[in-house]
């Protein structure tokens, strides 16, 4: 809100967000020269801490100094206009106290980081300055003249230029004598790009003149053919005309600036300039909307029926279900009610095939959202989102929730049980699915999970009618669930039946499918074994020299890799330890699988979809159009090949050790084992034939690979819930998570140990640890982990006020002054 307080005279405050983890806001003084431009909800430019520029958000404007300190005054106004809505402020205000985070933290995860303004901000010589330097004092003529020589100067270099730490009053100087300008550099980074078009002169836009150009042409008859290039382009006397981009002429003419230049002397033609969006719209294509079963309109119709009750409402669809047809029907009726819709993915990169689909359904009115995207990108679907004039329905991965958005009708949250909507680096550690619930809260709208696999917690809430309950049991079309079958490893082991990594039912069964010529998928758990060397001497393992883990062997660099710091080095010959050359290769991933297979499978063609092999930015998408276009047989891939592809020529998916995921300590291990497998069975499976799907494991009889084929869900979450109920854990209370880091292991743990004996005095809640995770240390930083279980019925709020006051004691009483102490809210 705009203050209508009489400017004169009026001495104005605002309280400003930076962006840094700073527990309060700030509040400065608006020179009376901006009285009338600060805005809340805008940008400025604030100097904080020495020399340091940040551009800072207004939270608002008042008219009372802060009483502990001298208010500085703010630097620059950014924006003349709010660049975050009312509700978006409030949303960011809520993560920042559930998730235990600052809102400067929260603003500077949302902003694109072409909207902020570093400390690396660039003083350039202002272009309508003169040169006369006789208005300068001597330090500003320094600064001046090394302007004129150098282009621009960052403050750390002006700095040394005058060896004097404090420069903001020089550059101030400088900036209002007009010599130098400081905040350029926040609008170049933001370029919007200039196109250039071709229109006729207006004295042409008739047919009679245009007519007499044309006879004046028969001797030019390259410009003549240009100049017919261009109607024809243009359409221009047609009903709908089209702009002509100047390259476009070129290109489709065949023809050179010479002739263009010779119809604009002729003042024929003349050449405008339009500021173009990056982001080319996409084009709607007049599909047949496919008509939704009698199931899908049952669900539909549940939905429809629980939101009249209830703000959320869970969708448990079996996979091929159709849930996105649900979707997208609910979009529409939102969007002729003329809302906007928030759909949320798990992973935008790995669900290509889904955001094409969409596109082509929806056209221009959808925006996505991609952490791929370059700045210009970002900062432009930013703005589009913010002036509402864009996009109605926006897709994307969890930031995209704190985007300016507004008359928002619906969130959808798609996979909901994912484990990447949770934010675990940087802060601010938020949880896109829970935090959506609040978000939708605050906008009036109403929410729609959907899963085949839901998280415990939601499932609980939809049992328990939190949450409305829509069960979606039927394959759409005549697909049908895959035949699941069990293969044990170790008894193959024993009879030596193995085919490297494969038992006889999955040798024989891609066998059999490659002979009727349909695909494999087979999947390898990152969370397995990755190859790694060990001596066969004296048992020494190669280590990173930074972190609490072996390296990891990469046959095709040849080289140990660190996972966690990327540390890289050569592959030994001789042990380190014992000078032994007997060094030996333990443990596989998917490359040796793919070799092997190789070797096994010798006519037909195998790619790996993992992290190695996507790593170039289209490399996923060729993969999965050459797996599609049927070029490759046998797809081999980590957690990449269970998510949202569909190939209708898929009839056998083989789960290469099932063991890897059951065997991990994790209380949610046997949830999330049963979720993966049960989404990489759904890739199983073609029209009017059945699929199968193998499980290889040395533990056949173990209750999840049990559940998991006979498909039963519920069997496993009842199963599940009575152990989380009896040990206290999650959905039946919250968890916590403290991480202590040192640079010196025992000091890591005293300090851990003081936290836990303080927060033990002054919290009611269960607290366990401190205890060294099993990797306790990363890029030579130490760690250790307390865990805090909030009981349903205790007030959660005042528990972490508690807690924070603490950490925060602890701190000025310098008792783990060189420790670092994050904070998880639900970190599982
Ligand atoms: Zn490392
Ligand atoms: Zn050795």
């Amino acid at each position: 809100m705009k203050l209508n307080l009489p400017t004169l005279m009026t001495t104005l405050f605002a309280d400003i967000i930076i962006p840094l983890p700073l527990p309060q806001l700030f509040t400065y003084r608006i020179p009376t020269i901006y009285n009338e431009v600060a805005q809340e909800r805008a940008r400025v430019v604030v100097q904080f801490g020495k020399n340091k520029l940040y551009s800072g958000l207004i939270a608002k404007i008042h008219s009372t100094a802060p009483e502990h300190y001298q208010a500085k005054y703010i630097e620059e106004v950014i924006d003349s206009e709010p660049i975050v809505t009312e509700e978006q402020l409030n949303f960011w205000a809520w993560i920042a106290e559930y998730y235990m985070c600052t809102i400067g933290e929260v603003y500077n995860a949302a902003l694109p980081s072409g909207l902020k303004l570093s400390s690396e901000t660039i003083i350039l010589p202002h272009p309508d300055f003169d040169g006369d330097f006789r208005v300068l004092n001597d330090k500003e003529f320094l600064v001046a003249e090394a302007l004129s020589s150098s282009e621009n100067l960052t403050l750390k270099e002006i700095s040394d230029i005058l060896s004097i730490k404090t420069i903001m009053p020089i550059i101030n100087s400088l900036i209002k004598k007009k010599v130098a300008i400081a905040e350029e550099d926040l609008k170049l980074k933001f370029k919007p790009k200039i196109e250039e078009y071709v229109r006729l002169t207006k004295q042409c836009r008739s047919e009679d003149v245009l007519r007499l150009k044309f006879d004046d042409l028969t001797n030019a008859p390259k410009q003549l053919e240009l100049l017919l290039h261009y109607i024809k382009l243009s359409k221009w006397h047609s009903e709908q005309p089209r702009e002509v981009k100047k390259v476009v002429l070129y290109k489709q003419a065949d023809s050179s600036l010479a002739q263009l230049k010779g119809l604009i002397q002729k003042e024929i033609l003349e050449i405008y300039e339009k500021e173009e969006g990056r982001l080319s719209p996409f084009l709607k294509e007049e599909l047949i909307t496919p008509p939704l079963n009698e199931f899908q309109l049952k669900a539909t119709s549940e939905i429809e029926e629980g939101f009249k009750q209830k703000d959320v409402a869970l969708l448990h669809g079996i996979t091929s279900s159709g849930k996105t047809e649900i979707y997208l029907n609910l979009i529409n009726k939102e969007l002729a009610k003329g809302k906007t819709v928030l759909y949320l993915v798990p992973e935008i990169a790995l669900t290509t095939q889904l955001v094409n689909r969409i596109k082509k359904r929806l056209g221009k009115v959808l925006g996505v959202y991609h952490s791929k995207f370059n700045e210009n990108e970002r900062v432009e679907i930013w703005n589009n989102t913010l002036n509402q004039s864009g996009y109605k329905v926006l897709i994307g991965a969890r930031s995209t929730l704190l985007l300016p958005i507004t008359n928002v009708g619906l969130v959808i949250v798609d996979e909901e049980h994912e484990t990447s909507y949770k934010q675990h680096e940087p802060s601010p550690r938020y949880n896109a699915r829970d935090a959506a619930i609040v978000f939708a809260k605050h906008q009036g709208a109403k929410v729609l999970l959907g899963s085949a696999t839901p998280s415990m917690e939601s499932y609980l809430n939809a049992t328990n009618g939190k949450y409305a309950y829509v069960q979606l049991n039927k394959r759409y079309g005549e697909m049908q669930l895959p035949e699941m079958v069990v293969a044990n490893i170790a008894e193959a082991q024993k009879k030596k039946t193995l085919k490297s990594h494969l038992t006889p039912e999955l040798f024989h069964a891609i066998g059999g499918a490659l002979e009727r010529k349909e695909q494999i998928i087979l999947f390898k758990n990152r969370r397995g074994f990755s190859p790694f060397l060990k001596c066969n001497q004296c048992g020494w393992i190669p280590e990173c020299k930074s972190c609490d883990i072996s390296l990891t062997y990469h046959k095709y660099k040849n080289q140990l890799n660190c996972h966690y710091c990327g540390f890289a080095s050569h592959v030994p010959q001789t042990c380190s330890a014992c000078g032994s050359r007997e060094l030996q290769m333990l443990g596989y991933g998917t490359e040796k699988i793919e070799e092997d297979l190789e070797i096994l499978f010798p006519n037909n063609s195998i790619q790996r979809l993992d992290l190695d092999t996507t790593r170039s930015k289209n490399a996923y998408q060729k993969i999965l159009m050459d797996f599609e276009n049927g070029e490759i047989d046998i797809l081999v891939g980590t957690q990449m090949v269970t998510k949202g592809l569909d190939f209708d020529n898929v009839s056998l998916v083989g789960v290469l050790n099932a063991d890897d995921m059951l065997h991990y300590p994790d209380f949610r291990a046997f949830e999330r084992a049963f979720q993966t497998l049960e989404q990489v069975s759904g890739r199983a499976g073609r029209k009017h034939k059945k699929g199968t799907v193998i499980i290889q494991t040395y533990d056949p009889n173990h209750t999840v690979i049990q559940q998991l084929i006979q498909h039963n869900y519920k069997g496993m979450i009842k199963e599940q819930l009575t152990h989380r109920l009896q040990f206290h854990y999650p959905p039946f209370t919250r968890l916590l998570r403290i991480t202590v880091k040192n640079k010196v292991d025992s000091v890591c743990a005293d300090h851990a140990k003081i936290i836990v004996h303080e927060l033990k005095k002054n919290l009611k809640s269960e607290i366990l640890g401190p205890e060294k995770p099993s990797i306790s240390r990363i890029r030579n930083w130490y760690i250790q982990h307390i865990l805090i279980k909030f009981n349903k019925n205790m007030n959660q709020p005042l528990e972490k006020v508690a807690l924070k006051n603490c950490i925060e004691n602890l701190y000025s009483e310098k008792l783990i002054s060189n420790s670092r102490v994050n904070l998880d809210v639900d970190p599982y």
